[in-house]
């Protein structure tokens, strides 16, 4: 690896740490009905407005030992840890996808799921905002990607996901969760419905089928380990976004290889 390419992809791993920052903000005020915008950020704990500082991402909770300047309250380690996910996710996408428009197309995907599966944690809401601001988003690739077909662009501006694919994909993620909602009466809810509309948008039928199956085997497999513990009965109601989140990760990146598995497992 060259210099010039260890300079872009430090470059890349720094501006998804500011990305991550940003998510945190999305993530704390998002459940809340705040702006995103305004007001500055402050301490969760004395509300004294955050200096310079103590807004660069990680390096802030790493000068500052994970405490308030201020109140010497404790700082959440999920903050440092939300802009390091960011972070490397930024360079694996990059790293995968080179600088392509698939590249920013997944990484949409992937950083407002990661939002949502925080939020979801946290709240149990999976927000309409998230869900709507990631179909737009979807919609604008595909416009993107047209435009670069017709006035004949640099290749790299052109999707390799088809608009039709994707269209079924949404259907078919709809369609799933909502029969699931009717058999199972309250096992899943809306949110669920409208974040596997929207995955499946992004990935297309054929991904839709693998985030499906990979996530209900996540899902099965976190709460069989929390019954065997007994931290849920089989009543409880757990988030659902997570596993899905974590599902598209896996076929974001491996999707073709896992299907390739998958379809030979059945044969
Ligand atoms: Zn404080």
């Amino acid at each position: 690896m060259g210099w010039s390419e260890t300079a872009a992809y430090i470059f890349i791993f720094m501006l998804g740490l500011c990305f991550g920052s940003f998510l945190n903000v999305v993530i704390y005020r998002l459940p809340l009905g705040q702006s995103l915008i305004a007001p500055p950020s402050s301490c969760p704990s004395c509300g004294k407005q955050l200096g310079a500082v103590e807004l660069i991402p990680l390096l802030g909770y790493l000068l500052l030992k994970g405490r308030c300047r201020y109140c010497e309250e404790k700082i959440s380690i999920l903050y440092p840890l939300v802009e390091l996910a960011v972070g490397c996710l930024f360079l694996a996408v990059f790293i995968n996808f080179k600088l392509t428009i698939d590249a920013f197309y997944y990484l949409t995907l992937l950083f407002i799921l990661l939002g949502t599966a925080l939020i979801d944690l946290r709240h149990r809401i999976v927000p309409n905002n998230l869900v709507g601001t990631g179909l737009a988003a979807g919609l604008a690739f595909f416009l993107i990607s047209a435009a670069a077909r017709y006035f004949s662009w640099s290749g790299r501006a052109i999707l390799s996901a088809s608009f039709v694919d994707s269209i079924l994909g949404a259907v078919a993620g709809t369609v799933i969760i909502l029969l699931i909602i009717l058999v199972s009466r309250g096992g899943m809810g809306a949110g669920d419905m409208k974040l596997m509309a929207l995955i499946g948008f992004y990935v297309g039928l054929r991904g839709t089928a693998v985030v499906l199956l990979l996530g209900f085997i996540f899902g099965a497999l976190v709460g069989i380990t929390f019954m065997i513990l007994g931290r849920v009965s089989r009543k409880d109601a757990l988030p659902f976004a997570p596993y899905l989140a974590l599902a598209s990760l896996f076929q974001v990146f491996w999707g073709d290889r896992i299907w390739e598995w998958y379809i030979n497992l059945l044969s």
